[in-house]
């Protein structure tokens, strides 16, 4: 079978969007470093080498006025079918049980992407729903992110980012617009005692920011850095020692930081 069309936009998956949502630089730096997941050209970094750091990213956040949060395990209805699952992801919990299974046969041949040509965007949600009405439901799952002190935690806003892009390509790919989007946060280690899930609304607010950040991202011909402790120390590029502006290295990296550099200036 012929692979997918690659958009003509820049290629920008949901996790380029959370990690440009964090840090520009950050986003630039895995995306000229990784295989195109759909094929075509890698391109160079474009941050020129005279860029001034950034404070915050220049993406604005999305809606979250209208968030619903739910303790407890995500559960499924009898007449609810799993449509979609990602083959790569092997850590998500078993949800539905073998009858209630309907895969959808175009993502089992290899071309397991979804791909929203005319926005130039593609990914993969770890799990699709379908409702017994009809609806559909994308689903991230997040092992790592317990629940407990969903309120407080850093880092709720890039679940909502991701969870709206995906939105996005489920309307695409099944041509019916998912009202909301789950973020499950899993507990494997305690048993499924402290879990509990989101829904983010998908409605034209939602639509409107993801239209717009997409575009500001294609347009950002500069991709700043944002040096902050909470974002380089578990930055994937700077594990790599990819980045000269890192304000702090994860643990057992020893490549310099811009500011132990000779003659950079930099006082992040
Ligand atoms: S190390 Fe910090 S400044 Fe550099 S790309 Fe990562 S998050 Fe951005």
């Amino acid at each position: 079978m012929l692979a997918p069309p690659v958009p003509t936009l820049e290629h920008l998956t949901p996790h380029d969007l959370v990690t440009y949502f964090r840090c520009p630089h950050e986003m630039e730096l895995g995306r000229a470093s990784r295989p195109h997941p759909i094929g075509g050209p890698v391109a160079p970094v474009r941050t020129p080498a005279d860029v001034v750091p950034l404070r915050h990213s220049p993406l604005f956040a999305p809606p979250i006025g209208h968030i619903t949060v739910n303790e407890g395990p995500l559960d499924v209805a009898p007449l609810d079918r799993l449509v979609y699952e990602d083959p790569g992801e092997d850590d998500v919990p078993v949800l539905f049980p073998p009858e209630q299974v309907r895969l959808d046969g175009r993502f089992s041949n290899g071309h397991p992407t979804l791909i929203d040509g005319e926005w130039g965007l593609a990914g993969r949600p770890d799990l699709v729903i379908q409702r017994s009405d009809g609806a559909f439901v994308p689903v991230e799952y997040k092992e790592t992110h317990l629940f407990v002190g969903y309120h407080e935690a850093h880092g709720r806003l890039f679940d909502t980012v991701q969870a709206i892009a995906e939105c996005r390509l489920v309307e695409v790919t099944f041509g019916r617009r998912p009202s909301h989007g789950v973020v499950w946060y899993g507990d494997a280690s305690g048993g499924g005692s402290r879990e509990g899930w989101v829904e983010v609304p998908y409605g034209e607010a939602e639509v409107r920011w993801l239209k717009v950040a997409l575009d500001q991202v294609r347009s950002d011909a500069v991709r700043a850095p944002v040096p902050a402790e909470r974002n380089c120390a578990s930055c994937g590029p700077n594990a790599l020692g990819l980045c000269r502006y890192a304000a702090a290295r994860p643990a057992g990296a020893n490549a310099p930081t811009l500011a132990t550099l000779p003659g950079t200036g930099h006082h992040p």
